[in-house]
């Protein structure tokens, strides 16, 4: 008997769910929220996440590492970039450029799913792209008397740049209803358990669309 299987693949696409789709989860916060923490959390329990490796103008960090943190570039080689239209979303924060290269957003997404770290401006423009299938997560402290103790204790910055930063939460937290989820760090523990479920549900609603 001869299969019919245009009549096979139709059933098996009532019967049986698609493989689970990759997801692009953004998490955004006003600096010094735990969300580099959260991030790297993220990846070393879910191995199929892989991290948005974002191009920067800025000078790296003592103990960051160029093409891991960050690809450290020229303001030439970045706007650069920006002439060829090769990023999804660029900004200018605290005086730098931050962006995300297309390319390797594309690549990467055709086998894992993707962590990035940006700012709302980020967030904003990577939204538009329609075919993206975007979870944005907002973190942020209780109030800003918490997040100035962890700016000033996480001793990244100078403290005019503390100053900066902390100044820049008012903005910034104006922007939290651009996203899907609002997680509020109070325990770093309890805020990844909650990152977990957004992740199972987020995985799975696809399946049900
Ligand atoms: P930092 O200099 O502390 O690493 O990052 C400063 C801010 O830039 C953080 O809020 C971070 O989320 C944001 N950021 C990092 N990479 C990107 C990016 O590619 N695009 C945007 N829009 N923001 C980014």
């Amino acid at each position: 008997m001869q299969l019919n299987l245009s009549r096979a693949n139709l059933v098996k696409d009532i019967i049986m769910p698609q493989d689970e789709e990759n997801i692009l989860l953004i998490l955004s916060s006003p600096s010094g929220a735990g969300k580099t923490t959260l991030t790297k959390k993220i990846q070393q329990k879910y191995q199929n996440f892989k991290i948005s490796v974002s191009c920067t103008t800025r000078s790296p960090r003592d103990n960051e590492v160029d093409g891991v943190d960050y690809h450290f570039v020229s303001e030439k080689k970045f706007k650069n970039l920006i002439e060829t239209n090769s990023f999804y979303e660029y900004a200018k924060i605290f005086e730098h450029y931050y962006g995300t290269l297309k390319s390797s957003v594309d690549q990467i997404i055709k086998k894992n799913d993707i962590l990035f770290d940006i700012d709302w401006q980020g967030t904003k423009q990577l939204s538009k792209f329609k075919n993206l299938n975007l979870v944005k997560v907002y973190l942020t402290t209780e109030n800003k008397k918490e997040l100035k103790k962890r700016l000033i204790s996480r001793n990244q910055n100078s403290l005019g740049e503390v100053e900066k930063r902390f100044n820049s939460f008012d903005e910034d937290i104006k922007h939290w209803n651009d996203y899907d989820y609002v997680v509020i760090n109070k325990n770093l523990e309890v805020c990844f358990k909650q990152l977990e479920k957004i992740i199972k549900v987020e995985k799975t609603l696809p399946l049900f669309k």
